[in-house]
């Protein structure tokens, strides 16, 4: 069986639209025709070398998705064929099977447990959680990346109590999820920063009280002003050094916790006075929300089917996958929240 998928060849350079021969399925692996695949900073990173050397190459990618069971391979149980699925790069429960190579003509490209940018893909079965009910194949996708490890970030890794401030330094797609996430958990205030209006503006209607126009507000006054004691949490979702810095400053001292969300391009270092953790300030990474699929994806799923995260901004730019590298392009530029690959031929 043959497919189309977008190839990383050379870091640098545009995706190659390939035909992969999909390989005779291992234990644990399972064939998905892809319905949509959403496009994140990783991607990003990636496909323009700003993750380092990359000794995958030529190499799929893609790591959310939504899609149907085609083929299961031996000792699958959790997924069936005909299922409506999302794909992840979060680990749940099942098989891990961690590589895929496929034929393209006498050369080989590799995949690893998931990818999605292609109309099939072969995933381990741990990569996948049928879609909960009342979910649509596009939001089914942004369950995948966006939407948990914004949430997560939110309600596992910093899990706040109710009343407790929060400001979220970014609101691309992942910040967007995070303030949601502080909605949910019922911060106040919640305060949303980010270089775009609109982008702030958004985060004002999915609840955030105050927002801050990095650059052109005065950010640490206009926090001091909402919070005067200092924030409780500042989760940085911009993936910039400069903002992960000016998040820890901007949390209280004695127990203000600081969430890093974002991922900077390789050999940026993070500059801090030490001076902040004498403080008592905390600071802390995140696994992409530190969720577990099994467990939160069914959660998540029931909070954007009650209307509580609202994913119409985040489904408002869709391209075809002949036009991926215009979907990285304006992911790059900043001209859309979160590019969404329909694959429909
Ligand atoms: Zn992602």
């Amino acid at each position: 069986m043959k497919t189309l998928a977008a190839v990383l060849v050379d870091t640098g350079k545009p995706l190659v639209l390939a035909e992969l021969e999909i390989p005779a399925l291992q234990p644990g692996q399972v064939i998905v025709e892809i319905g949509f695949s959403g496009v994140c900073h990783t991607q990003l990173l990636e496909s323009r070398g700003y993750r380092g050397k990359d000794a995958f190459l030529p190499h799929c990618l893609g790591h959310e998705g939504s899609g149907t069971v085609v083929e299961i391979g031996p000792g699958v149980s959790k997924v069936a064929p005909g299922d409506q699925v999302i794909l992840s790069w979060m680990k749940g429960s099942g098989a891990d099977v961690n590589r895929v190579v496929y034929r393209w003509g006498d050369r080989q490209v590799n995949a690893g447990g998931v990818t999605t940018f292609g109309r099939h893909a072969v995933v381990s079965e741990n990569r996948l959680t049928v879609t909960p009910p009342g979910i649509s194949p596009r939001e089914a996708a942004l369950l995948g990346c966006a939407v948990p490890t914004g949430l997560g970030a939110v309600l596992n890794t910093a899990a706040p109590k109710p009343g407790q401030s929060l400001a979220v330094f970014g609101v691309g797609g992942i910040g967007l999820c995070s303030v949601a996430g502080a909605v949910m958990a019922g911060c106040a205030p919640i305060i949303a920063l980010d270089v775009k209006k609109d982008r702030v503006e958004a985060a004002r209607s999915l609840g955030a009280s105050h927002g801050f126009l990095v650059g052109l507000d005065d950010v640490a006054e206009g926090i001091k002003k909402a919070c005067p004691g200092g924030l409780d949490f500042a989760i940085e979702a911009s993936g910039r050094p400069e903002a992960m810095r000016q998040a820890l400053s901007s949390v209280r001292p004695r127990g203000g916790t600081c969430v890093i969300v974002g991922n900077a391009r390789h050999g940026e270092r993070l500059d801090i006075e030490p001076m902040e953790f004498n403080l008592g300030k905390r600071l802390l990474g995140t696994w992409g929300g530190d969720n577990m699929p099994d467990r939160d994806f069914p959660r998540y799923a029931e909070i954007v089917r009650a209307g509580s995260l609202d994913l119409k901004p985040f489904l408002s730019a869709s391209y075809l996958l002949e036009a991926v590298n215009e979907a990285l392009d304006d992911l790059e530029a900043g001209r859309v929240l979160r590019p969404l690959i329909e694959m429909a031929c």
